[in-house]
């Protein structure tokens, strides 16, 4: 994805009030890798249940504020894949829930979807495929299993933004 400013992150909120998005925590925006991002997703650090993606949509900025769901007592997880980088090999996805843009929103109306919980769905796509994905491992079929990786996510993220961007 293309490199974001802060002033265009706090304007991309599309389910976020005014208020949340300038309250918002981001991250250290020169450490981002943009080029190796299908989206930036990121924990607050001030307030650990809200969490932050944003994506190109339609060519356009556009963020989601989410929340987390807290960690059950009992300590432990258990392991679910990520809906958008569905990699077999990190099972760490947590369910995030948005608010649903405008009125529907407003009225308690919200989407939820299971999400690498540290956001690395980018890294994982990347990663380089097993034998079992590749076949007998010649170079360009492993890039086209990337490549294809990679549209899946770009696509099933960019869904889940358009279903919460909906107004129904
Ligand atoms: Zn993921």
């Amino acid at each position: 994805m293309n490199a974001l400013t802060e002033k265009q992150i706090r304007a991309s909120f599309l389910n976020a009030s005014r208020r949340e998005a300038s309250q918002a925590v981001l991250p250290d925006l020169d450490a981002v890798p943009w080029e190796q991002l299908e989206h930036l997703g990121w924990r607050d650090r001030r307030a650990p249940l809200s969490a932050y993606v944003v994506l190109e949509l339609d060519g356009e900025p556009t963020g989601v504020l989410l929340r987390a769901s807290p960690a059950p007592a009992s300590g432990r997880r258990r392991s679910a894949m990520c809906s958008w980088c569905r990699d077999l090999s990190s099972v760490s996805a947590t369910l995030y829930v948005a608010r649903r843009a405008g009125s529907a929103g407003r009225d308690g109306n919200t989407l939820g979807t299971l999400i690498c919980e540290d956001f690395s769905c980018s890294r994982n796509v990347r990663r380089p495929p097993t034998s079992a994905e590749s076949g007998d491992g010649i170079e360009a079929v492993a890039d086209q299993v990337v490549a294809e990786r990679i549209a899946g996510l770009r696509e099933r993220s960019a869904q889940f933004v358009r279903d919460v961007a909906a107004t129904r």
